[in-house]
Protein backbone atom coordinates (compact mmCIF):
# COMPACT_ATOMS: atom_id res chain seq x y z
CA UNK A 1 0.00 0.00 0.00
CA UNK A 2 0.93 3.30 -0.13
CA UNK A 3 2.03 5.41 2.88
CA UNK A 4 1.92 9.27 3.08
CA UNK A 5 5.17 10.41 3.95
CA UNK A 6 3.70 12.25 7.56
CA UNK A 7 2.17 9.34 8.88
CA UNK A 8 5.80 7.19 8.43
CA UNK A 9 3.63 4.25 8.17
CA UNK A 10 4.87 0.81 6.54
CA UNK A 11 3.78 -2.94 6.51
CA UNK A 12 5.32 -5.80 7.95
CA UNK A 13 5.55 -8.76 6.03
CA UNK A 14 4.22 -11.91 8.45
CA UNK A 15 7.28 -14.05 9.55
CA UNK A 16 8.15 -16.55 7.45
CA UNK A 17 8.07 -17.55 4.01
CA UNK A 18 5.36 -19.93 4.11
CA UNK A 19 1.88 -18.69 2.91
CA UNK A 20 0.09 -18.28 5.42
CA UNK A 21 -4.22 -19.11 4.89
CA UNK A 22 -5.41 -17.80 8.25
CA UNK A 23 -4.12 -14.45 7.25
CA UNK A 24 -5.44 -14.68 3.53
CA UNK A 25 -8.50 -15.51 4.85
CA UNK A 26 -9.16 -12.56 6.89
CA UNK A 27 -8.44 -10.54 4.53
CA UNK A 28 -10.90 -11.79 1.65
CA UNK A 29 -13.49 -11.48 4.68
CA UNK A 30 -11.99 -7.30 5.65
CA UNK A 31 -12.07 -6.86 2.00
CA UNK A 32 -15.90 -7.78 1.37
CA UNK A 33 -16.39 -5.62 4.88
CA UNK A 34 -14.93 -2.77 3.60
CA UNK A 35 -16.53 -3.13 0.44
CA UNK A 36 -20.30 -3.26 1.82
CA UNK A 37 -19.44 -1.05 4.70
CA UNK A 38 -22.06 1.56 3.45
CA UNK A 39 -24.44 -1.56 3.89
CA UNK A 40 -23.41 -2.91 7.08
CA UNK A 41 -25.69 -1.10 9.17
CA UNK A 42 -28.65 -2.38 6.95
CA UNK A 43 -27.36 -5.96 6.97
CA UNK A 44 -26.41 -6.11 10.77
CA UNK A 45 -29.23 -3.83 12.43
CA UNK A 46 -32.23 -2.64 10.10
CA UNK A 47 -33.21 -5.80 8.86
CA UNK A 48 -32.67 -7.08 11.87
CA UNK A 49 -31.77 -10.83 12.70
CA UNK A 50 -34.04 -11.81 9.11
CA UNK A 51 -32.85 -15.32 7.90
CA UNK A 52 -31.45 -13.68 4.57
CA UNK A 53 -28.72 -11.31 6.37
CA UNK A 54 -27.96 -14.28 8.56
CA UNK A 55 -27.21 -16.99 5.51
CA UNK A 56 -25.00 -13.85 3.73
CA UNK A 57 -23.13 -12.94 7.14
CA UNK A 58 -22.82 -16.90 7.68
CA UNK A 59 -21.83 -17.34 4.05
CA UNK A 60 -18.96 -14.65 4.69
CA UNK A 61 -17.77 -16.70 7.63
CA UNK A 62 -17.62 -19.77 5.84
CA UNK A 63 -16.84 -18.97 2.34
CA UNK A 64 -13.11 -17.75 3.11
CA UNK A 65 -12.53 -21.11 4.51
CA UNK A 66 -9.30 -22.58 3.71
CA UNK A 67 -9.61 -25.67 2.13
CA UNK A 68 -8.81 -29.03 4.17
CA UNK A 69 -5.38 -29.70 2.74
CA UNK A 70 -3.74 -26.45 2.41
CA UNK A 71 -0.89 -26.64 -0.33
CA UNK A 72 -0.35 -23.47 -2.65
CA UNK A 73 -0.20 -20.08 -2.14
CA UNK A 74 -3.62 -19.03 -0.66
CA UNK A 75 -4.55 -16.73 -3.87
CA UNK A 76 -8.01 -18.21 -4.43
CA UNK A 77 -9.69 -16.97 -0.94
CA UNK A 78 -10.43 -13.82 -2.46
CA UNK A 79 -12.41 -15.43 -5.67
CA UNK A 80 -13.84 -17.98 -4.13
CA UNK A 81 -15.50 -16.01 -1.07
CA UNK A 82 -16.91 -13.40 -3.83
CA UNK A 83 -18.66 -16.42 -5.68
CA UNK A 84 -19.65 -18.30 -2.78
CA UNK A 85 -21.97 -14.83 -1.74
CA UNK A 86 -22.91 -14.25 -5.04
CA UNK A 87 -24.76 -17.63 -5.18
CA UNK A 88 -25.75 -17.03 -1.57
CA UNK A 89 -27.58 -13.90 -3.00
CA UNK A 90 -29.24 -15.72 -5.89
CA UNK A 91 -30.91 -17.63 -3.37
CA UNK A 92 -31.76 -15.42 -1.04
CA UNK A 93 -33.19 -12.89 -4.36
CA UNK A 94 -35.11 -16.74 -5.92
CA UNK A 95 -36.29 -18.58 -2.45
CA UNK A 96 -36.39 -15.14 0.40
CA UNK A 97 -39.94 -13.36 0.88
CA UNK A 98 -38.51 -9.95 -0.06
CA UNK A 99 -40.19 -6.80 -1.34
CA UNK A 100 -38.85 -4.89 -3.80
CA UNK A 101 -36.18 -2.64 -1.76
CA UNK A 102 -35.03 -6.00 -0.20
CA UNK A 103 -34.31 -7.53 -3.94
CA UNK A 104 -32.75 -4.36 -4.98
CA UNK A 105 -31.01 -4.33 -1.75
CA UNK A 106 -29.40 -7.73 -2.33
CA UNK A 107 -28.58 -7.41 -5.70
CA UNK A 108 -26.74 -4.00 -4.87
CA UNK A 109 -24.40 -6.20 -3.14
CA UNK A 110 -24.02 -8.58 -5.36
CA UNK A 111 -23.30 -5.92 -8.19
CA UNK A 112 -20.36 -4.22 -5.59
CA UNK A 113 -18.80 -7.78 -5.22
CA UNK A 114 -17.47 -7.81 -8.95
CA UNK A 115 -14.99 -4.94 -7.90
CA UNK A 116 -13.36 -7.36 -6.10
CA UNK A 117 -12.11 -8.82 -9.23
CA UNK A 118 -9.66 -5.95 -9.05
CA UNK A 119 -6.75 -5.67 -6.44
CA UNK A 120 -8.81 -4.20 -3.55
CA UNK A 121 -7.47 -1.98 -1.22
CA UNK A 122 -5.37 -4.08 2.38
CA UNK A 123 -9.12 -3.71 4.23
CA UNK A 124 -7.09 -2.96 7.90
CA UNK A 125 -4.36 -0.96 6.62
CA UNK A 126 -6.18 1.61 4.69
CA UNK A 127 -7.92 1.61 8.11
CA UNK A 128 -4.33 2.15 9.72
CA UNK A 129 -3.03 4.54 7.40
CA UNK A 130 -6.54 6.94 8.21
CA UNK A 131 -6.22 6.64 11.72
CA UNK A 132 -2.57 7.52 11.61
CA UNK A 133 -3.15 10.56 9.64
CA UNK A 134 -5.34 12.11 11.88
CA UNK A 135 -3.43 11.27 15.42
CA UNK A 136 -0.36 12.65 13.89
CA UNK A 137 -2.18 16.06 13.02
CA UNK A 138 -3.98 15.85 16.15
CA UNK A 139 -0.12 15.53 17.93
CA UNK A 140 1.51 18.06 15.30
CA UNK A 141 -1.24 20.74 16.43
CA UNK A 142 -0.86 19.89 20.28
CA UNK A 143 2.71 20.29 20.04
CA UNK A 144 2.62 23.05 18.34
CA UNK A 145 5.95 21.94 15.58
CA UNK A 146 6.70 19.50 13.13
CA UNK A 147 7.66 16.04 15.16
CA UNK A 148 10.19 14.66 12.22
CA UNK A 149 11.56 11.92 14.22
CA UNK A 150 9.86 12.33 17.60
CA UNK A 151 6.68 10.18 15.32
CA UNK A 152 8.36 6.80 14.82
CA UNK A 153 8.08 4.64 11.70
CA UNK A 154 5.12 2.83 12.24
CA UNK A 155 5.11 -0.93 10.93
CA UNK A 156 1.86 -3.54 11.53
CA UNK A 157 1.18 -6.63 10.97
CA UNK A 158 -2.14 -8.69 10.95
CA UNK A 159 -1.60 -12.14 13.05
CA UNK A 160 -4.32 -14.62 13.16
CA UNK A 161 -5.39 -15.97 16.33
CA UNK A 162 -7.89 -18.66 17.46
CA UNK A 163 -7.93 -16.56 21.22
CA UNK A 164 -10.93 -14.36 21.53
CA UNK A 165 -9.28 -10.68 22.73
CA UNK A 166 -11.92 -10.51 25.44
CA UNK A 167 -12.46 -14.46 26.08
CA UNK A 168 -15.69 -13.37 26.01
CA UNK A 169 -18.86 -13.98 23.75
CA UNK A 170 -19.17 -10.99 22.21
CA UNK A 171 -18.60 -10.06 18.16
CA UNK A 172 -15.43 -8.24 18.98
CA UNK A 173 -13.26 -10.24 18.17
CA UNK A 174 -10.30 -8.14 16.98
CA UNK A 175 -7.78 -6.77 19.57
CA UNK A 176 -3.95 -4.94 18.84
CA UNK A 177 -0.93 -3.87 21.10
CA UNK A 178 2.26 -1.99 20.11
CA UNK A 179 5.86 -3.19 20.47
CA UNK A 180 8.84 -1.25 20.24
CA UNK A 181 11.23 -2.28 17.83
CA UNK A 182 14.80 0.08 17.07
CA UNK A 183 13.41 3.20 15.77
CA UNK A 184 10.10 1.48 15.22
CA UNK A 185 6.61 1.17 17.12
CA UNK A 186 5.10 -2.14 15.52
CA UNK A 187 1.24 -2.19 15.69
CA UNK A 188 0.22 -6.25 15.82
CA UNK A 189 -3.41 -6.69 15.32
CA UNK A 190 -4.67 -9.56 15.95
CA UNK A 191 -7.91 -10.88 14.61
CA UNK A 192 -9.93 -13.99 15.66
CA UNK A 193 -9.09 -16.53 12.23
CA UNK A 194 -12.76 -17.92 12.70
CA UNK A 195 -14.76 -15.19 13.51
CA UNK A 196 -14.14 -11.80 11.92
CA UNK A 197 -17.31 -10.13 10.85
CA UNK A 198 -19.01 -6.66 10.48
CA UNK A 199 -19.07 -6.05 14.39
CA UNK A 200 -15.50 -6.76 14.47
CA UNK A 201 -14.13 -4.73 11.16
CA UNK A 202 -16.35 -1.91 12.32
CA UNK A 203 -14.66 -1.62 16.07
CA UNK A 204 -11.05 -1.81 14.75
CA UNK A 205 -11.45 2.05 14.29
CA UNK A 206 -11.80 2.53 17.99
CA UNK A 207 -9.23 -0.43 18.76
CA UNK A 208 -6.38 1.46 16.32
CA UNK A 209 -6.97 4.74 17.41
CA UNK A 210 -6.09 3.93 21.09
CA UNK A 211 -2.97 2.52 19.79
CA UNK A 212 -1.92 4.92 17.51
CA UNK A 213 -2.86 7.52 20.30
CA UNK A 214 -1.73 6.36 23.60
CA UNK A 215 0.82 3.86 22.96
CA UNK A 216 2.94 4.79 19.26
CA UNK A 217 4.48 7.87 20.28
CA UNK A 218 4.94 7.62 23.50
CA UNK A 219 8.25 8.44 25.67
CA UNK A 220 10.20 7.01 26.74
CA UNK A 221 9.91 4.47 24.18
CA UNK A 222 10.23 0.94 26.12
CA UNK A 223 8.18 -1.52 27.53
CA UNK A 224 6.12 -0.44 30.79
CA UNK A 225 3.45 -2.08 32.38
CA UNK A 226 0.16 -0.59 31.97
CA UNK A 227 -1.18 2.33 34.16
CA UNK A 228 -2.80 5.23 35.04
CA UNK A 229 -1.24 7.30 32.48
CA UNK A 230 -0.46 5.00 29.78
CA UNK A 231 -4.12 3.61 29.89
CA UNK A 232 -6.13 5.80 31.94
CA UNK A 233 -5.11 9.07 31.05
CA UNK A 234 -4.52 8.76 27.69
CA UNK A 235 -6.77 5.96 27.22
CA UNK A 236 -9.02 8.31 27.92
CA UNK A 237 -7.94 11.41 25.45
CA UNK A 238 -7.81 8.39 22.79
CA UNK A 239 -11.42 7.98 23.41
CA UNK A 240 -12.19 11.78 23.48
CA UNK A 241 -9.89 12.12 20.26
CA UNK A 242 -12.34 9.12 18.59
CA UNK A 243 -15.36 10.60 19.02
CA UNK A 244 -14.16 13.81 17.80
CA UNK A 245 -12.54 12.02 14.59
CA UNK A 246 -13.95 8.91 13.81
CA UNK A 247 -16.57 9.93 11.29
CA UNK A 248 -13.50 10.18 9.24
CA UNK A 249 -11.95 6.99 9.28
CA UNK A 250 -15.04 5.01 7.59
CA UNK A 251 -16.83 7.79 5.90
CA UNK A 252 -20.73 6.36 4.90
CA UNK A 253 -20.18 4.15 7.86
CA UNK A 254 -19.76 6.73 10.63
CA UNK A 255 -22.60 6.11 12.82
CA UNK A 256 -21.43 2.25 12.95
CA UNK A 257 -17.91 3.30 13.41
CA UNK A 258 -18.86 5.40 16.62
CA UNK A 259 -21.82 2.89 17.72
CA UNK A 260 -19.28 -0.17 17.74
CA UNK A 261 -16.26 1.88 19.06
CA UNK A 262 -18.14 3.03 22.09
CA UNK A 263 -19.33 -0.19 22.60
CA UNK A 264 -16.19 -2.08 22.73
CA UNK A 265 -14.11 1.01 24.76
CA UNK A 266 -17.15 0.36 27.41
CA UNK A 267 -16.57 -3.62 27.59
CA UNK A 268 -12.74 -2.54 28.41
CA UNK A 269 -13.32 0.09 30.72
CA UNK A 270 -15.90 -2.14 32.66
CA UNK A 271 -13.86 -5.55 31.95
CA UNK A 272 -12.77 -5.71 35.80
CA UNK A 273 -16.33 -5.72 36.73
CA UNK A 274 -16.43 -9.49 35.46
CA UNK A 275 -13.44 -10.65 34.81
CA UNK A 276 -9.50 -10.27 35.84
CA UNK A 277 -8.62 -7.69 33.43
CA UNK A 278 -5.78 -6.13 35.09
CA UNK A 279 -5.75 -3.12 32.85
CA UNK A 280 -9.17 -1.63 34.50
CA UNK A 281 -8.88 -0.05 37.61
CA UNK A 282 -5.94 1.86 35.83
CA UNK A 283 -7.95 3.05 33.08
CA UNK A 284 -11.37 3.40 35.69
CA UNK A 285 -8.49 5.66 37.79
CA UNK A 286 -6.90 7.57 34.77
CA UNK A 287 -10.92 8.37 33.34
CA UNK A 288 -11.66 9.53 36.47
CA UNK A 289 -9.10 11.82 37.48
CA UNK A 290 -9.15 13.20 33.51
CA UNK A 291 -13.13 13.67 34.08
CA UNK A 292 -12.98 15.91 37.60
CA UNK A 293 -10.92 17.93 35.62
CA UNK A 294 -13.16 18.24 32.93
CA UNK A 295 -16.04 19.30 35.46
CA UNK A 296 -13.85 21.66 37.08
CA UNK A 297 -12.75 23.79 34.25
CA UNK A 298 -16.98 23.10 32.83
CA UNK A 299 -18.16 25.04 36.06
CA UNK A 300 -15.63 27.84 36.01
CA UNK A 301 -16.22 28.02 32.25
CA UNK A 302 -20.37 28.00 31.04
CA UNK A 303 -19.61 29.53 28.02
CA UNK A 304 -17.26 26.80 27.05
CA UNK A 305 -18.80 23.50 25.59
CA UNK A 306 -17.90 20.90 27.37
CA UNK A 307 -16.80 18.74 24.17
CA UNK A 308 -14.15 21.50 23.40
CA UNK A 309 -12.76 21.06 27.32
CA UNK A 310 -12.27 17.20 26.80
CA UNK A 311 -9.97 18.09 23.55
CA UNK A 312 -7.83 20.57 25.40
CA UNK A 313 -7.44 18.12 27.92
CA UNK A 314 -6.68 15.38 25.46
CA UNK A 315 -4.23 17.71 24.17
CA UNK A 316 -2.46 17.74 27.01
CA UNK A 317 -2.32 14.01 27.67
CA UNK A 318 -0.84 14.14 23.72
CA UNK A 319 1.99 16.70 24.73
CA UNK A 320 2.64 14.54 28.14
CA UNK A 321 2.96 11.82 25.73
CA UNK A 322 5.46 12.93 23.84
CA UNK A 323 7.31 14.84 26.35
CA UNK A 324 10.96 13.72 27.00
CA UNK A 325 12.81 15.43 29.30
CA UNK A 326 13.89 12.92 31.48
CA UNK A 327 10.72 11.68 32.78
CA UNK A 328 9.94 8.21 33.59
CA UNK A 329 6.53 6.47 32.94
CA UNK A 330 6.37 6.29 36.40
CA UNK A 331 6.60 9.91 36.97
CA UNK A 332 4.11 10.70 33.78
CA UNK A 333 1.66 8.04 36.63
CA UNK A 334 2.57 10.67 39.52
CA UNK A 335 1.35 13.71 37.73
CA UNK A 336 -1.78 11.90 36.67
CA UNK A 337 -2.36 11.27 40.47
CA UNK A 338 -1.56 14.85 41.14
CA UNK A 339 -4.40 16.31 38.96
CA UNK A 340 -6.79 17.03 41.24
CA UNK A 341 -7.93 20.53 40.95
CA UNK A 342 -8.43 20.39 44.86
CA UNK A 343 -5.39 20.85 45.24
CA UNK A 344 -4.51 24.76 45.13
CA UNK A 345 -1.55 24.53 43.77
CA UNK A 346 -2.30 22.10 40.82
CA UNK A 347 -5.96 24.27 40.68
CA UNK A 348 -3.50 27.37 39.20
CA UNK A 349 -1.58 25.21 37.36
CA UNK A 350 -4.73 23.60 35.38
CA UNK A 351 -5.89 27.18 35.00
CA UNK A 352 -2.93 28.58 33.50
CA UNK A 353 -2.77 25.67 31.11
CA UNK A 354 -6.61 25.36 30.05
CA UNK A 355 -5.78 28.86 29.05
CA UNK A 356 -2.97 28.71 27.65
CA UNK A 357 -2.66 25.27 26.15
CA UNK A 358 0.47 26.46 24.03
CA UNK A 359 2.51 27.25 27.24
CA UNK A 360 4.93 25.84 29.11
CA UNK A 361 3.96 21.99 31.08
CA UNK A 362 6.30 23.17 34.16
CA UNK A 363 4.32 24.77 36.12
CA UNK A 364 1.81 21.72 36.06
CA UNK A 365 4.93 19.47 36.31
CA UNK A 366 5.83 21.69 39.77
CA UNK A 367 2.27 21.31 40.76
CA UNK A 368 2.47 17.57 40.50
CA UNK A 369 6.00 17.66 42.37
CA UNK A 370 7.46 16.27 39.47
CA UNK A 371 11.08 17.80 38.31
CA UNK A 372 11.47 17.98 34.71
CA UNK A 373 15.01 18.33 34.05
CA UNK A 374 17.22 15.23 34.22
CA UNK A 375 20.32 17.08 35.46
CA UNK A 376 18.40 18.00 38.70
CA UNK A 377 16.93 16.10 41.54
CA UNK A 378 14.24 14.61 40.57
CA UNK A 379 11.31 14.89 43.25
CA UNK A 380 11.14 18.90 44.57
CA UNK A 381 8.96 17.37 47.19
ZN1 LIG B 1 -3.59 0.53 25.72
Amino acid sequence: MTAPAQSRLRPQPAPGAEPDWALESIRARGAVLLLWHESLGELTDRRGNDPESQALLRTLQFGARPPRHLSGPPSALLDRLRDALSRQIDLIVSYGQLDAAGVEFYRGLQRELDQLTRQPPDPIGLLLERVCDQVHAFYRDATGRPLGKDWPWISWQVLPTRQHPFEAADPYTAGACVVFEDEDAAVRIFVHSQHFGPEAYLSLPAILTHEVFAHVPARPREEHDPSVFTEGFLGWAARVFFEDSCQHVLAGAQALVRQHGRRLMDLQKFAGLVQTDGLSPARRTGHQYAEEVVSWWAQRNPDLAVGAIRLRLAALAARLNVHDGGLTMNDKDELVTALSPRRPAMADALQQYLEHPAGSLEPLLRAGGIHPDRTSPRRTR
